[in-house]
């Protein structure tokens, strides 16, 4: 591997086993979502190399579980280090190849750091639990071991904290892992490889591999007999392919998949607060967030003062380039992102919707679509029901507090939601009716490394970040004794 990829941006290779490698396809051309243009390529890899990144993780995995805790702690210490010693150059990268705006990368790269810091730190604390059975006739002891080799496959919208998210909990557990990076933003991810190595990750314990192949390369690891376990983040489409094809070696599995966050805004909420918490839950990565408030229920009462205020707000975000500092939305990651955005809106005028902002998309190079705000939206337009990635805000009015906890759980989904509301106790009440895994209250940001971040229904199986993250790549052993 080259030292400095970023610099650099041309022919990247597979990262496996310590060594850069050649991908035996046609090699993948990365674009810059700003402009269009291709900024770099990246290996291409067949199943083959699939297979020898297996291989070279499967090689290291005796090491590396057999490493003392607390060194695997400071090896993931000096990733932390690593990665916010290069923060700049990292959050560039990330606005060059996603496209987010440099505010944005910036804190994605911080967030991403984080995950190594908080599982350095957690990394020597995997406690088993011993018992006494209750017959009294013999002790319980349980303990956790790391699971082996794991496959990581990730998004493009969050291309350095969806890699760290789960890379870090994996080594702390004394697993080795091999990454499929999403063919959009690879860059990032090896970046995060070179860091790894920096930091003094043995060779094989990290592998990164990006491929064009990714249905029969994915599918061929995991078919592998070394591999224990899938971590997955993407859409629940893929998601539910993936289940299918790790039920043959019943693997392990974590899905973090898509959400459809409905934001509610009780009659009582402080509308400032809540407009605040809408550009942080709606704009952040120009509405590209699994977490990205999709529906927005406001009480009838404060739903035009909302709309208007938000309109007032979003229209003031200056479009541009990721990389230009003054952006404040950038462009969508492609045009069939365009396309998807652009067909929702229209849809939902059609419905009866009306336009408070934006919704018409604009000439020239790139793939922008202009903040947007919607008011009155039908509640079963398809914008409603689908997740929109992308910088467009639906306004829904409603009544009563039924009705608003009713319709936020209309979905199959059930990732993350947000109540504001000046009432705690109400807002708990709420919170104790939603069917989501993470809810936030009065405020627009959850994502934290110390928290278990995960979905329930069909946004996905298991958590990341926290404590739960870690034993998502550990298992239980249970010894029987007497002592
Ligand atoms: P995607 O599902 O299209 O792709 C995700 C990854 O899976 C990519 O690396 C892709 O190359 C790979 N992939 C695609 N088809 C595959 C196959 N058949 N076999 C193996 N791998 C395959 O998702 P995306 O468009 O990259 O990301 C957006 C989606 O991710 C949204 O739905 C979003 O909500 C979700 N997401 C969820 C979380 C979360 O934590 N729950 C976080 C970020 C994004």
């Amino acid at each position: 591997m080259t030292t400095a990829i970023a610099a650099s941006l041309e022919n990247v290779g597979l990262w496996i086993g310590g060594q850069s490698a050649s991908g035996a396809l046609p090699a993948i051309p990365v674009f810059n979502p700003s402009t269009g243009e291709a900024i770099a390529t990246v290996a291409n890899a067949d199943v083959q190399q699939g297979i020898q990144a297996v291989d070279a993780a499967a090689a290291a995995l005796p090491a590396w579980k057999a490493t003392a805790p607390r060194d695997r702690a400071e090896v993931l210490r000096r990733c932390f280090e690593q990665m916010s010693r290069r923060a700049d150059e990292i959050a560039e990268l990330i606005s060059k190849e996603n496209g987010k705006t440099l505010a944005d990368a910036r804190s994605e790269t911080s967030y991403a750091a984080e995950f190594f810091r908080w599982y350095s730190e957690e990394a020597v604390r995997a406690k088993g639990q011993i018992s006494m059975s209750p017959t009294g006739s013999n002790r319980i002891l349980a303990q956790y071991e790391p699971i082996g080799v794991a496959v990581l496959v990730t998004p493009w919208n969050f291309p350095a904290a969806m890699a760290t998210r789960k890379i870090a909990p994996a080594l702390a557990a004394g697993c080795t892992v091999v990454l499929k990076p999403a063919t959009e933003t690879p860059l990032t991810a090896y970046l995060i490889a070179e860091c790894c190595r920096d930091a003094g990750v043995p060779d094989g314990v990290v592998n990164v591999l990006t491929t064009e192949q990714s249905g029969p390369v994915v599918s061929a690891m995991l078919h592998e007999d070394r591999v224990r376990a899938l971590s997955f983040t993407g859409s629940t489409e893929v998601g539910r392919i993936l289940l299918h094809e790790s039920a043959d070696n019943v693997l392990k599995t974590s899905m973090e998949l898509g959400g459809n966050a409905p934001f509610l805004v009780f009659e009582d909420a402080d509308l400032d607060e809540a407009v605040e918490g809408l550009m942080i839950a709606k704009m952040r990565n120009g509405g590209q967030a699994c977490t990205a408030a999709n529906r927005i229920y406001a009480h009838r009462s404060v739903a035009d003062e909302l709309g208007h205020r938000l309109a007032a707000k979003m229209g003031a975000l200056v479009i541009g380039a990721g990389t230009d500092p003054s952006t404040g939305c950038g462009p969508l990651i492609n045009e069939a992102a365009v396309n998807k955005v652009d067909n929702l809106v229209a849809a939902a005028v059609d419905d009866g919707a009306q336009i408070l902002l934006g919704a018409i998309r604009p000439e020239g190079e790139g793939y922008f679509y202009p903040p947007t705000v919607l008011a009155n939206v039908p509640s079963n337009s398809r914008i409603v029901r689908e997740e929109i990635f992308g910088p467009v805000a639906s306004i829904i009015p409603f009544d009563s507090e039924t009705e608003a906890i009713d319709a936020a759980n209309s979905t199959a989904l059930g990732l993350s939601a947000y109540i504001y509301t000046r009432d705690l106790r109400r807002g708990l009440a709420v919170a104790d009716r939603i069917e989501s895994g993470m809810i936030a209250i009065n405020q627009g940001l959850l994502s934290d490394p110390s928290a278990p971040f995960g979905g329930v229904k069909q946004s996905g199986l298991g958590r990341e970040g926290s404590q739960d993250g870690m034993l998502e790549f550990m298992e239980t052993k249970y010894i029987a004794t007497k002592w």
